[in-house]
């Protein structure tokens, strides 16, 4: 694979800060998981998503992780979630010993299906067993529809727990994704809109909790001069290396997300009025991110599968993906129960066969772009000809 012309679905792109306060880190030798950064991305953070506060940890998945713990979430419970999502939503459920029920998507924002939640809680609630927490994940950037899900919830009495990792900076009715449920979580992880090469951040309104959860992640040590513990911990902080990383690219957020925008919308002029293509819609609720363009396509309208022209792609030296394959369809969670969005009708298994998550990098050049645009064009074209032929 020649790396050097490659386009990549999602790579970082660093802005101007991230080397100088990395520097700094250095010259003040805080290399370890606690520092100044670390508290100052902490605060910096939680001013821009709006919450009360906010725990810097070493991935997403840790947070899920400790979110979890605080919702006492432990052996024989279930957790409800996603399905259509990155399988660090659902893992977390699995280490606290408990068992992950998947709820579908619903085919306006391709996020959680209220009317198969509400399906889920019904049953539940029938066979006297409720969930001990709902994770919603924000797919792709755009938020999932929170009031519709956690008025649901409340009527259970079951907290939300949003799994925004893929959603920072997206909003919902003015509110930033993340904050409107009980906790909320973001991912650092290289291929998100912004990086500290791995991070993750739990944000909640409930304070002592977050306290609990940095008490967690740094082995639970007790507060005495000798090395005592009275709980099992985690070592989950976030190291002040990547902090400063963190800093650094949240000031370049806001630009980030209007290029992923910008991204978007030069698909959407070039593809949509092809026949068979049609892009993952957004809701009027709030502003997606857009953090990958993700467009669905149909063999039936243009003779051409996902598969076909992500082939095509790879041939060009172009990074294609589906959309995430559907947690109920994992070989890991067979014979886990699952509500589709109607009875008969799973949206999520519809968007895996279909979708193609296209390169959305932000420091993708319009050049680079175009080379994505004409490599889909040739490969309508070519079918075009053949059926003519
Ligand atoms: C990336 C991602 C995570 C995990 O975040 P990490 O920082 O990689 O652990 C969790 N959920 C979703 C939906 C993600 O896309």
């Amino acid at each position: 694979m020649d790396t050097s012309n490659r386009i990549y679905l999602s790579p970082p792109h660093m802005g101007e800060m991230e080397q100088q306060l990395v520097a700094e880190a250095f010259a003040t030798n805080w290399i370890a998981p606690v520092g100044p950064h670390v508290n100052a991305f902490e605060a910096e953070l939680a001013e821009y998503a709006g919450s009360g506060g906010a725990v810097a940890l070493s991935s997403g998945t840790a947070a899920i992780h400790l979110a979890l713990s605080l919702l006492n979430v432990g052996p024989g419970d279930t957790v409800f979630c996603s399905t259509l999502t990155f399988i660090a939503s659902a893992n977390p459920i699995t280490y606290q010993g408990a068992i992950p029920v998947f709820i579908d998507s619903e085919p306006q924002t391709w996020n959680m299906s209220p009317a198969a939640l509400k399906r889920a809680f019904k049953d539940a609630a029938e066979a006297g067993k409720l969930p001990k927490a709902v994770i919603v994940v924000d797919l792709y950037g755009q938020s999932a529809d929170k009031d519709s899900l956690l008025a649901i919830c409340n009527s259970y009495g079951v907290p939300m727990l949003e799994d925004s990792a893929e959603a920072l900076g997206a909003t919902y009715k003015g509110k930033k994704a993340g904050t409107i449920g009980r906790f909320g979580v973001y991912s650092f992880n290289g291929n998100k809109i912004i990086t500290t090469s791995g991070g993750g951040m739990l944000v909640s309104e409930d304070i002592a909790s977050l306290e609990k959860a940095r008490f967690w992640a740094t082995q639970a040590r007790d507060a005495a001069r000798h090395y005592q513990h009275s709980e099992i911990g985690y070592n989950y902080r976030l190291s002040n290396v990547l902090a400063a990383i963190g800093r650094g690219q949240l000031r370049v957020l806001e630009d980030r997300i209007q290029a992923k925008h910008a991204v978007y919308n030069r698909y959407f002029e070039e593809l949509s009025p092809m026949d068979g293509i049609e892009f993952m819609p957004e809701a009027s609720y709030g502003r997606a991110t857009r953090w990958l363009t993700v467009m669905v396509v149909d063999p039936a309208e243009c003779g051409l599968t996902a598969a076909v022209i992500m082939d095509a792609l790879e041939k060009e030296n172009i990074e294609s993906r589906p959309v995430w394959k559907p947690m109920h369809r994992q070989p890991v969670f067979a014979n886990h129960r699952y509500y589709p969005h109607t009875d008969g009708k799973s949206i999520s298994d519809y968007l895996f066969q279909r979708g193609i998550c296209l390169p959305s990098g932000t420091s993708m050049t319009a050049g680079d772009q175009a080379r994505v645009i004409n490599s889909i064009k040739k490969v309508f074209r070519l079918q075009q000809k053949r059926k003519i032929s």
